[in-house]
Parts: structure tokens; C-alpha cells; sequence
């Protein structure tokens, strides 16, 4: 006999993205590059000196003391778990529920719904502009009729690689007063952050993570940071030693790589301008990118065919073409300089065949 699951999940299918064996996999926007080989060693040589027996330290404090040094803040002011996914639950199971409605504005991160109907929380998609930015005027008109309780901005935005007004948050926060969650998932491909804003509101929880540019997607580990109440809720929701002790020890020690992870962040950004400047001689629309990937557009559409047709030749991007005002668009992310060339290969050929 079945048993159904809860109410609510039942015609819910879930986070989609397939993960294919093939050369070239810039699908999912992690780091090319192996995190530094100094890292590794010092990590797994700690690691074989572990008391694994035991349980962790439950407030992993020598990594909350390395991102609170690392952005200036104090240790009452981050939460940290395995990956920001995991953050972005807590979030919710903490502030979320039956009661309170959750909303962003779409195009965005699908991760932002899904988390949304396994806490049970009521969701609101609101629409961004014709640019695909979030208006602000009427993205608060448009929280204050949805009774939205929490908002999760995403800036630079995923798919669309778009950084949001410089203010946006700023504004929001005073003017929506409810809780507002900033995703900087690819914060450090650009100065702009919403981190310094912590001291200046208590309904700010700003969402980072290690899988992207500090080369950590399979670690799985991200955090937040806010006000301490909200920080002190985080930890209420977490189960008792969410986060194993290597990886809290993982984060730690990245933290003596900054260099490391800011020369990636160049060559990345190096490289996407390259990709882009590529584009503007094909037959694509783009969306300029403040991020380690791009949206694109075929001008005669058939994006879901070139996106075959790109696997074909052994690259898999990210298939957005059937999405709500995303017709025909792919993301890809930037790879190695390798990588990137074999994907401009497969594109050029395609497009011809499209
Ligand atoms: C990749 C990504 C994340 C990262 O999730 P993790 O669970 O930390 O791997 C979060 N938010 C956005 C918008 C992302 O693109």
C-alpha cells in the first residue's frame, strides 16, 4: 500500500537539475578549479588528527569567528550550515510556516519556492520588470497586497546574472519592514554587498555560500548573517550538531585563502567578459552578467534545440526554455579557459544548425 506524503508535497516535484555524464558540465555554476592544493593538505592533516568519536563543537566557533572576522562582524551575528540551502530552511522553518506568506520576484532562484512548500509556507511569485529587475515602487506595492512576511532578494540574481539597483535593498528594508533575506550566492564578483546593512536593521539576513567561488560545492556550506536575535533563531531551528566537525574545520581554514579565491574571482571575471564579447558577434540576445555565468538567448529562439544540440557536442549548460518569461534562454556558466572555448566551439557550430 502507498502512503501518500504530506499535504502539499504531493504533485510537488522538487529541485530539477540533471546531472549527465558529459566533457564539459557548466550547468551548475560551480568554481572550475579544485580549491587550493595548501588547503587540502593542511585540512586532511587535521582531519586524521580528529577525535571523531566525539561530537563537534555545536557552535563550530572557529569558523563562525572566521566569517564574522572575515566581514567585520561579530560571532552573535552568523549562523552557518550545509550550504545555503540549508540556511535558507532554516530561515524558514524559524520565520516561515502556515501562517506567514514567503515571496521573490521571478525570474529567480527556484530553491527560494521549493524550500518555501517543504516548510509549508504559502509562497507569492512576484513578476521583475521588463528588464528583469525588481521595480522598486512596485515590488513594495506588490509585498504590502500579498501580505508577504519575507522576501528573498537575490542579487547579483540567479539565472538572469543581473545585480539589482544600488539602493534597492537599502530602500526595502525600511520601507517593506517585514523580513527581508538577501542571496549573495556570487556576492563577491562585485563590491556591492548588503552585509554592512546588519548594523543598521534587524529584519536583514544576508545568504552566502562556499560552493561557488571558494571551490567548495561538494562540502556543502553556507551561512548567514543578521542581527543576533534572528542569528539565535537560526540556531533554535538547527538540529543539535547540524554541521560535521571537518567542515566546520574546512571553513575555517579557508579563510587563510583569500588571495586564492580573489585570483579566481578575476581570471572568472576575465573570462566571462571574453565569453560576452564572443556573444555580441553571434546571432544571441544576452543579459550582461555580474556573476560566473550568462544568460543567453538564440535571436530565432528554438532554445531547448540548442541546448540538444550543444550535449551532442559534449556541453551541458543550463536549460531555462521553457521557464516563465525565460523562453529560449540557457545559462552558462564560465569555466576554465579551455572549457569556455570548447563551449564558444559547440555554440557557433550549433547556431549554424539551429
Ligand atoms: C548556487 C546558489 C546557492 C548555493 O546553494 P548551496 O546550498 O550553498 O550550494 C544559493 N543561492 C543561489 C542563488 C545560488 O545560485
Amino acid at each position: 500500500m502507498t502512503v501518500a506524503p504530506r499535504d502539499g508535497l504531493g504533485v510537488f516535484a522538487g529541485y530539477h537539475s540533471p546531472q549527465v555524464d558529459v566533457p564539459i558540465r557548466l550547468n551548475t555554476n560551480e568554481s572550475p578549479f579544485s580549491p587550493p592544493g595548501q588547503l587540502l593538505a593542511a585540512w586532511t592533516k587535521a582531519v586524521g588528527g580528529m577525535n571523531l568519536n566525539r561530537y563537534p563543537d555545536r557552535s563550530a566557533k572557529g569558523a563562525i569567528r572566521a566569517i564574522a572576522d572575515f566581514h567585520g562582524v561579530s560571532p552573535e551575528q552568523v549562523f552557518i550550515a550545509n550550504g545555503s540551502n540549508e540556511v535558507l530552511q532554516s530561515i524558514l522553518l524559524g520565520y516561515g510556516g502556515d501562517t506567514r506568506v514567503a515571496a521573490s520576484f521571478e525570474p529567480t532562484y527556484a530553491m527560494y519556492e521549493t524550500i518555501a512548500r517543504v516548510t509549508s509556507t504559502p509562497y507569492v511569485a512576484l513578476e521583475r520588470d521588463s528588464r528583469l529587475l525588481v521595480d522598486l515602487n512596485r515590488g513594495i506595492d506588490d509585498l504590502k497586497v500579498s501580505k508577504a512576511d519575507l522576501v528573498f532578494v537575490c542579487t547579483p540574481n540567479n539565472p538572469t546574472g543581473l545585480l539589482e539597483e544600488s539602493g534597492l535593498v537599502d530602500t526595502l528594508l525600511g520601507r517593506f519592514g517585514s523580513l527581508v533575506v538577501v542571496d549573495e550566492a556570487y556576492g563577491q564578483f562585485n563590491d556591492e554587498s548588503s552585509v554592512p546593512l546588519i548594523q543598521r536593521y534587524d529584519n536583514l539576513v544576508v545568504v552566502r555560500t562556499f560552493s561557488k567561488i571558494w571551490s567548495l560545492a561538494g562540502m556543502r556550506i553556507g551561512y548567514a548573517i543578521a542581527d543576533k536575535k534572528i542569528i539565535e533563531t537560526l540556531w533554535r531551528v538547527a538540529l543539535p550538531y547540524h554541521l560535521d566537525a571537518s567542515k566546520a574545520l574546512l571553513a575555517e581554514l579557508s579563510f587563510d585563502y583569500i588571495a586564492e579565491m580573489e585570483e579566481r574571482v578575476s581570471f572568472l571575471i576575465s573570462e566571462r567578459e571574453r565569453v560576452q564579447d564572443r556573444f555580441g558577434s553571434l546571432d544571441l540576445s544576452f543579459w550582461p552578467s555580474a556573476t560566473n555565468f550568462i544568460l543567453f538567448r538564440p535571436k530565432i529562439g528554438h532554445g531547448h534545440r540548442l541546448w540538444e544540440l550543444l550535449l551532442e557536442r559534449g556541453v551541458l549548460v543550463r536549460d531555462w526554455s521553457r521557464w516563465p518569461r525565460l523562453d529560449d534562454c540557457l545559462r552558462v556558466t564560465i569555466g576554465t579557459k579551455a572549457e569556455n572555448d570548447a563551449f564558444l566551439a559547440a555554440l557557433e557550430e550549433s547556431l549554424e544548425l539551429l
